[in-house]
């Protein structure tokens, strides 16, 4: 019995040893330095063309129909990827289980897009309280703060979600933005912080940006200068 117990013990000591010197890339299995090899990295879903102010993906890479009529409140936005599978399914993965194999591949690369940027100050989008506390963590706050260390910028929790907002599938634009009326609110005491600062808004995933101009629109209100969005991936808008 006990000799079948140390066998077994020695058998994961050995899996475990094996593993954490033998990384395999995720996708194709390989032995990889990082948990995905360059070239499945290089053959992961980005945006292609899409519009200079909102990313939504096009066909032509000039402004949107949406950003010409109704201009965004933020002035730009860094995303790498394009939310399809497989790249979905690993973010999707990741907003259940903080330390999902991979992700620090996709953070890496949103990082060496900003790099050559300057920002005053980092601010994740908020969750409401109740779907933090049932979710466990808050996958959104975690890039931020990654990305706040990697850039050497302060992180501020500015935004508040006050309330919840209802399911956003399957509404288009217009209702999007009415749903969300009165959902976020900027913390009294950080208001003085943002004057004439340049923000970078951090969300994990973007769809047609409804949020995040909704809260860009609080963040240049209370004086800040600019609002640069960065999220991991985005989704081609429905409507
Ligand atoms: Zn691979
Ligand atoms: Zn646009």
């Amino acid at each position: 019995m006990l000799t079948t117990y140390f066998r077994q013990s020695t058998t994961s000591i050995i899996k475990v040893y094996k593993s954490l010197l033998n990384i395999q890339c995720i996708y194709c299995l390989q032995d990889s330095v990082n948990n995905i090899c360059p070239d499945c990295l290089d053959a992961l879903p980005t945006l292609g063309q899409h519009c200079p102010k909102c990313s939504e993906p096009n066909h032509h890479g000039q402004l949107c129909g949406h950003c010409l009529k109704n201009p965004p409140a933020f002035d730009e936005v860094f995303c790498p990827f394009a939310y399809q599978p497989p790249l979905s399914d690993l973010i999707h993965r990741w907003k259940n289980r903080p330390h999902t194999l991979g992700v620090e591949l996709l953070v890496q690369r949103l990082v060496d897009n900003l790099s050559e940027h300057t920002f005053d100050r980092v601010i994740p989008v908020p969750y409401y309280w109740r779907k933090l506390l049932k979710r466990g963590h808050n996958p959104v706050r975690a890039l931020a703060k990654q990305l706040s260390q990697q850039l050497h910028t302060q992180l501020l929790d500015a935004v508040i979600r006050v309330k919840p907002v209802q399911d956003q599938q399957g509404l288009d634009r217009k209702q999007r933005l009415q749903n969300l009326r009165g959902v976020f609110e900027l913390k009294a005491k950080y208001k003085p912080q943002l004057r004439h600062n340049n923000i970078l808004l951090v969300d994990d995933v973007v769809t047609t940006g409804a949020t995040c101009n909704h809260i860009s629109k609080l963040l240049k209100a209370a004086g800040a200068q600019s609002i640069t969005l960065a999220c991991l991936a985005r989704t081609p808008a429905k409507s």
